[in-house]
């Protein structure tokens, strides 16, 4: 028998991921599908192209590292949400994917909950949950809540109604309490809430079926899962107080490990639980959507090479794609600036990436001001992270250790989640 392994899977925006690891963090495994179209009255049949989805990653898993699984986990996109009959486990509506808004529910939700809850955004599962309830006329009596991580789950475990306490956030579950409200247990929409655990807890073994279908052994267990973003972080495996992620994607993106769990609702601040810790994020609206506006790849590749990042550059831009701010500046007039505009390029590229290093320096004194640890050491993700002038730009702007993030796919999270379950018997 060969070392055990441990399967994670992720639910991205745009398609699906698998890594499997061993228990150093080793990856002996990993692919990716796109999500398949099928249509049902004319509109994507999501339910189905996940779940075929879902049996695709199981297939593409090399047969001969299937019997060393010991647990599996995945991670799906925040707020998607599915109401599902709890007879049949299959979906009474089509889901609500993560970026819908119910604005309907909100004068509702927003009379229930308290001021600024994180419930009270016309994209919350609250808001999807509520608006459900009130426009749909199928018959209520058996209905479920799960989130899309956890209806795949079920897929493979059986067990309906359980969830963990990152994607039930956004549905009004309270982490610090460990339950739900008061004031939304006292609605009559509260019965269709799932169970919560923390995430990577197992909830129970592989279904035979699906055990005997891929060859998986008969201890393999299912664990909760998390959101995607949450698994991201996770691959990057700081896991102490003061540890951070800066992604620099399309926007700049930043979460902090901390003690203390902070909220604003101004910033669009929050806190997710990670067990006895808090991840604290924000979001900028710069990033790397406005350097693929102004360069190719290619060019800032290029022009990077010849930026001294020792040198500060004189240029103060705040470089947006479009007017308003919200993360570390709540401004929704904001107008993007990023004039003067020099005659030499590299001159340009080197204002620009510094004007953006300062935005994130901001933005984590900001959560120190907002009560979070201090941040120690900041680790990249992104398409920007591969930038070693950058990095070196954002060092000696942030005054701390850059480095660029080992593993950031949500898939490798996911598996990590898995291994964390693997270690607590059920
Ligand atoms: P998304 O958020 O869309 O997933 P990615 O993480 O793929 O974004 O990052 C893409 C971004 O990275 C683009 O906006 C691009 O401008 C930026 N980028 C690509 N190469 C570089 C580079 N060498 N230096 C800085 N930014 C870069």
């Amino acid at each position: 028998v060969g070392e055990r392994l441990y399967l994670g899977m992720d639910f991205g925006t745009s398609g699906a991921r698998y890594a499997l690891i061993d228990k150093q963090g080793t990856i002996h495994a990993e692919g990716k599908r796109e999500y398949p179209q099928f249509l049902r009255e004319e509109r994507m049949d999501w339910p189905l192209s996940w779940k075929t989805t879902l049996f695709s990653l199981l297939e593409d898993v090399p047969v001969h590292l299937r019997p060393l699984i010991a647990s599996i986990s995945l991670d799906g996109t925040s707020a998607t949400t599915l109401i599902i009959d709890s007879n049949t486990g299959e979906p009474l509506a089509r889901p609500y994917l993560y970026n819908e808004s119910c604005p309907d529910a909100l004068p509702l939700v927003k009379s229930i909950a308290p001021v600024n809850h994180t419930v009270c955004s016309g994209s919350s599962t609250l808001c999807k949950l509520v608006s459900w309830w009130n426009n749909d006329n199928s018959d209520k009596k058996s209905a479920i809540l799960l989130h899309q991580a956890d209806w795949l789950l079920w897929l493979l475990h059986g067990q309906l109604g359980v969830s963990d306490y990152n994607n039930a956030l956004k549905v009004g579950y309270d982490p610090e309490l460990d339950s739900y409200p008061a004031w939304l247990l006292s609605q009559p929409y509260s019965r269709l809430l799932p169970i919560v655990k923390a995430p990577g807890t197992s909830i129970g073994h592989l279904t035979e079926d699906i055990k005997t279908q891929f060859g998986f052994p008969e201890d393999c267990v299912v664990c909760t899962g998390t959101t995607d973003s949450i698994a991201a972080f996770l691959a990057a495996r700081a896991t102490k107080p003061g540890k951070a992620v800066t992604s620099l994607g399309s926007t700049l993106a930043i979460k902090l490990l901390s003690t203390t769990r902070i909220e604003d609702a101004r910033y669009g601040v929050y806190s997710h639980r990670l067990d006895d810790k808090w991840l604290v994020g924000g979001a900028s609206n710069t990033g790397g959507a406005v350097l693929k506006e102004i360069f190719t790849d290619g060019q800032l590749e290029k022009l990077s090479e010849h930026i001294n990042p020792m040198e500060a550059s004189p240029l103060d831009y705040y470089p947006l794609k479009s007017v308003g701010e919200r993360f570390p500046v709540a401004d929704p007039k904001m107008e993007p600036r990023l004039h003067p505009r020099p005659e030499s390029d590299v001159e340009y590229l080197h204002g620009i990436l510094e004007s953006i290093a300062r935005i994130e320096a901001k933005a984590y004194i900001l959560l120190k001001d907002l009560g979070a640890t201090q941040v120690d050491e900041v680790f990249t993700a992104g398409g920007g992270a591969k930038n070693e002038k950058w990095t070196k730009i954002r060092e000696r702007i942030l005054g701390l250790p850059v480095t660029r993030a080992t593993q950031t796919e949500a898939a490798y999270g996911a598996a990590l989640l898995a291994l964390k379950g693997a270690q607590i018997p059920i």
